[in-house]
């Protein structure tokens, strides 16, 4: 099915519209933008979707985001034509969403005060470079190849880096990747050099990282993969569509995702809108976006904690003026965010008007967690025989205190988004060692044991 595309900036007054092949950050006066379909998708494909999970060794039918192809047919291409498919489409021999959906794990279920069928959990750390990023890199790579780029760049708190990595290197494409220096987990380090990336290290944390990539990504019309890109945002709605098709397209009442640059929220958002406004679904899911308590700018402006103005996407009309009031603010405090769930240790959401719009057309709400209560989290994940790291611990913490406050109820159908694997076993261990900590199984000398069974 052929497609109309085109990219669109998302401010109402402004609506900008470019070309699908060319590569831009922002509408010429700053606003960021959205990847456009002319057409509306005929229902039946939901059906298509469905046979393609017997892939009969077609790779973009066995990838759990090629599978929705015609959902993001950016490309426009003849989603029905192998050999089309596969002189454009970028997939890491369509392992990218292939084992992730939703799971039912009884004792978060337990731990954080919900019916044990009403609580699902999406592991998205389940796919090739261990983290859901691999979703939008499909994407971001399908329309730099496009675009016959020879070198992408991005700024990353280490799961960027790894999946931009893992891809450009299976393409032939160079791949750079500016990362604040000692604050991002080994594993994912590690995972950037072993794909041949060329790794810049800055000294700063990831907004001081992202703003001197774009600036060198600007001076080098390099190509960014950063959730700036809002192709990687097209790839990221397959997280939803996994979700709600393992639903039979009943969309559950609630979509729990840790914050941090906002691209799942913007994702989800966007997502939920097109389906819609297609007919698709009738019901819209609730976004709860779970920050960290040390990295808490969406929590801290949507709720009206600073100034006392929530800050709302209001059509919009954003008060841009309160961001510029908070930012200033933090660097004159000098608050820095700081957290151990590196990934979302961000002060300043690249995507926070997106991610604002996402929430205002799904009624959304932003609650904050320890890192405490991040580590409980991911730990009880674990005793469900699922693995995830830190920042993805902010799902179960989150949804047990929206509980507690009752604006989750026990038996709402929830579906939380596990955004990525251990890349940190030393947390892990440091948790266990310490036996305070809820969880905690703490290792045991033999002798020991032997002694306490006399
Ligand atoms: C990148 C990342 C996040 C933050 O993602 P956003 O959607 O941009 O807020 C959260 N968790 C993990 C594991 C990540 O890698
Ligand atoms: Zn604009």
């Amino acid at each position: 099915m052929r497609m109309e595309a085109y990219q669109e900036c998302i401010d109402p007054a402004c609506r900008l519209r470019y070309p699908i092949d060319e590569f831009r950050i922002t509408c010429e006066r700053g606003h960021a933008l959205d990847v456009k379909y002319a057409s509306t998708p005929s229902k039946s494909l939901k059906d298509v979707f469905y046979a393609r999970r017997n892939h009969g060794n077609n790779i973009y039918n066995e990838s759990g985001v090629w599978r929705f192809r015609d959902l993001i047919n950016f490309a426009q291409i003849d989603t029905e034509e192998y050999e089309e498919c596969k002189k454009y489409l970028v997939s890491l021999d369509g392992a990218e969403g292939r084992l992730s959906k939703p799971f039912k794990m009884s004792k978060v279920a337990e731990y954080v005060g919900m019916d044990k069928d009403c609580l699902f959990l999406q592991p998205e750390g389940y796919n090739p470079s261990g983290s859901f990023k691999d979703n939008g890199m499909a994407t971001a790579l399908t329309h730099a190849k496009m675009l016959n780029v020879k070198k992408i760049m991005c700024a990353s708190t280490g799961n960027t880096s790894a999946s931009a990595a893992m891809y450009a290197s299976n393409e032939g494409i160079l791949c750079e990747v500016y990362v604040p220096r000692g604050e991002i987990a080994i594993g994912k380090l590690g995972q950037a050099l072993q794909f041949g990336a060329q790794v810049v290290e800055v000294d700063g944390n990831f907004d001081d990282a992202l703003q001197i990539m774009l600036r060198e990504a600007k001076s080098s019309n390099a190509y960014v993969v950063n959730s700036v890109n809002p192709f990687r945002i097209e790839g990221q709605k397959a997280i939803v569509y996994r979700a709600l098709e393992y639903l039979d397209w009943n969309p559950p009442d609630w979509l729990v995702y840790p914050g941090g640059a906002l691209g799942n929220t913007s994702s989800a958002g966007k997502c939920l809108m097109e389906l819609y406004e297609w007919g698709w679904i009738k019901k819209v899911p609730r976004l709860a976006i779970i920050n960290a308590e040390g990295a808490n700018t969406l929590y801290t402006l949507y709720n009206g904690k600073f100034n006392g103005r929530a800050l709302r996407w209001n059509k919009g009309k954003v008060d841009l003026e309160l961001i510029g009031e908070y930012y200033a603010y933090m660097d004159k405090q000098n608050i820095r965010p700081r957290t151990d769930a590196t990934a979302i240790q961000i002060g300043r959401p690249a995507n926070l008007l997106k991610g604002l719009r996402a929430l205002e057309f799904t009624n959304g709400v932003v609650e904050q967690v320890s890192d405490g209560e991040m580590y409980d989290g991911m730990a009880v994940v674990g005793l469900n025989g699922f693995d995830c790291e830190l920042a993805s611990g902010a799902v179960p913490a989150g949804i047990k205190k929206l509980r507690e406050m009752e604006v989750i109820k026990s038996d709402d159908i929830v579906v939380g988004i596990l955004t990525g694997r251990q890349k940190d076993p030393n947390l892990v261990i440091r948790y266990h060692m310490d036996a305070n900590r809820r969880f905690a199984v703490t290792p045991r000398a033999y002798k020991d044991l032997k002694k306490d069974t006399k």
